[in-house]
């Protein structure tokens, strides 16, 4: 099980910022900050204070680490993906749905957003209202 939420950093370079993490129990590593996979557990203590990338990571409060990560994630969605067959486009338009028939759908992989919306609403910013995540979560991925 994995196990997606911000944690401060209790020891280290960074120590007492905040940062969006992934991974088990003991195993965990930083998701919004660095691209790599910085493991914040299960490295070597000597080695675990050298990486350059720590400069670029860590926020002052939580929150911030929660944007960072929606923000990361945002900048994953795709458009451009097309559904096999017609849905009715999900996106809220004044106080009712829209369900204009389309094959497009915008995703935010790998499983964080996937709905079908019609070629007006298929953007960013439909897509950023429509959606609160990530928040903590569990899963296998
Ligand atoms: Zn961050
Ligand atoms: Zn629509």
């Amino acid at each position: 099980m994995q196990h997606h939420t911000v944690q401060q950093l209790s020891a280290g370079p960074r120590a007492g910022k905040y940062v969006y993490t992934g991974g088990g129990e003991r195993a965990r590593y930083v998701e919004c900050c660095a691209d790599a996979f910085l493991l914040v557990y299960g490295v070597p203590e000597d080695e675990r204070d050298s990486s350059p990338a720590w400069q670029d990571v860590g926020h002052d409060t939580a929150a911030d680490a929660y944007a960072h990560m929606r923000a990361v994630l945002l900048t994953r969605l795709t458009l451009t993906g097309r559904l096999a067959d017609w849905s009715g486009c999900t996106a809220p338009v004044g106080g009712r749905i829209c369900d204009e028939p389309t094959k497009g759908v915008a995703q935010i992989p790998p499983m964080h957003f996937q709905e079908p919306l019609c070629d007006e609403h298929r953007t960013p910013e439909t897509v950023a209202a429509m959606w609160d995540g990530p928040g903590d979560w569990s899963g296998s991925w």
